[in-house]
């Protein structure tokens, strides 16, 4: 082949590069750079054509692969490999050989994997925050059930209080298992508007009430303001129960006994946020408080201020993470406002009707 020929081949490569939807690059039989399409030049700099690709990469399983594309026209796949400082992405790269007028040479392709490495981190961190959250009860009760069988086996006293316990533990463990469900049934909806008219007043009447001995337990004094008229709102009315069901289980939890927890209702006619009508539940307690640097954080599945508090209380850390994604599939908001030592305020605002 000429060339004229060459060149065209080459100038042909290149049209198909600048086509492509993800970073490309061609490496030429002299192991440099010949082109790189836009996305490759974002991806690594602009200056890196025309310099050796070991030189422009810089990850030496790449290089690797590269050398043996253009040596023994092996095809190769690298997974992982990192490129940018702070933000640092991992692309997956696809090393193909191919003969060029001038010699071999090879086509790299990156495809960023960053969001899927991400996802099945996620995936990971949560299977494993789950296996720790039941291995500690599961612990117990096998220890328990074997003091019973032992040691403990003919002191009625002793008996009593391990059965105790172990009612304890095995119904932290069924709590869990239904949050569980509970969370995993809240994402797969996520994304489906509910379509019921419900009335927030009497949903937040019946959460009250059904928590009212809880409280009553803690001597704390559960208070409504603002809940005369019927406000609605388009709601999954077993849902939105379970929201104010468990902001008003953590005020209370968390709230400080012998104290007083305000569940203020309020409609707003035209909510600059949601451009429109809102209807907004807020739960106040008078309790500690929270630091501001976990309010961010409070949402996320298996998050605590305090590990040994939230156990000790029973918490699952799943609570506030199926409020948000309940308040979500609403297309609404959760706002917390806290500053230690003067209680906390948790927001829902809902877009109203
Ligand atoms: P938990 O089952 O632990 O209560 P949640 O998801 O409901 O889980 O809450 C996460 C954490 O947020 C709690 O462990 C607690 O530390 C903190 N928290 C929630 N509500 C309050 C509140 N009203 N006052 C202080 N801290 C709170």
């Amino acid at each position: 082949m000429g060339i004229v020929e060459g060149i065209m081949v080459e100038t042909r490569i290149g049209t198909v590069l600048e086509a492509a939807p993800i970073p490309m690059v061609l490496i030429g039989a002299d192991a440099r750079i010949a082109q790189a399409n836009p996305h490759a030049v974002m991806l690594m700099g602009p200056d890196m054509v025309g310099r050796h690709h070991a030189f422009a990469m810089r990850q030496a399983g790449l290089v690797a692969a590269i050398e043996a594309a253009l040596n023994d026209a092996k095809p190769g796949v690298v997974a992982q490999v990192p490129f940018g400082g702070s933000h640092e992405t991992l692309h997956r790269v696809t090393v193909t050989p191919i003969v060029l007028p001038a010699g071999p040479g090879a086509v790299c392709a990156f495809e960023d994997m960053t969001e899927q490495e991400q996802i099945s981190q996620i995936r990971r961190d949560f299977v494993a925050n789950v296996s720790h959250e039941l291995r500690t009860p599961l612990t117990a009760l096998i220890g328990f059930i074997e003091t019973l069988r032992g040691a403990a086996r003919d002191d009625p006293a002793a008996r009593d209080r391990f059965l105790t316990i172990m009612d304890r533990e095995a119904n932290r463990m069924n709590r869990l298992v239904q949050d569980l469900l509970s969370l995993s049934r809240v994402e797969s909806e996520e994304r489906r508007r509910p379509t019921e008219q419900v009335d927030v007043t009497s949903l937040v009447g019946m959460a009250i009430a059904a928590l009212r001995p809880m409280a009553d337990d803690a001597g704390v004094r559960l208070e409504v303001t603002g809940g005369t008229d019927p406000l609605y709102v388009q709601a999954d009315p077993d849902q939105l129960m379970q929201v104010f069901d468990n902001l008003i289980e953590n005020a209370v939890k968390y709230g400080g006994a012998g104290k007083v927890v305000t569940i203020a209702l309020d409609h707003d006619a035209n909510d600059a946020f949601m451009r429109g009508p809102s209807i907004r539940v807020t739960v106040i307690d008078r309790g500690e408080g929270i630091d501001p640097v976990h309010i961010p954080r409070l949402t996320e599945r298996f998050y605590r201020v305090d590990n040994h508090r939230s156990r000790e209380k029973g918490g699952t850390g799943l609570g506030l993470a199926i409020v948000k994604h309940i308040v979500n599939r609403h297309r609404g908001r959760l706002k917390i406002e806290s500053s230690p030592g003067q209680g906390s305020r948790f927001s829902v605002v809902l877009p109203g009707t």
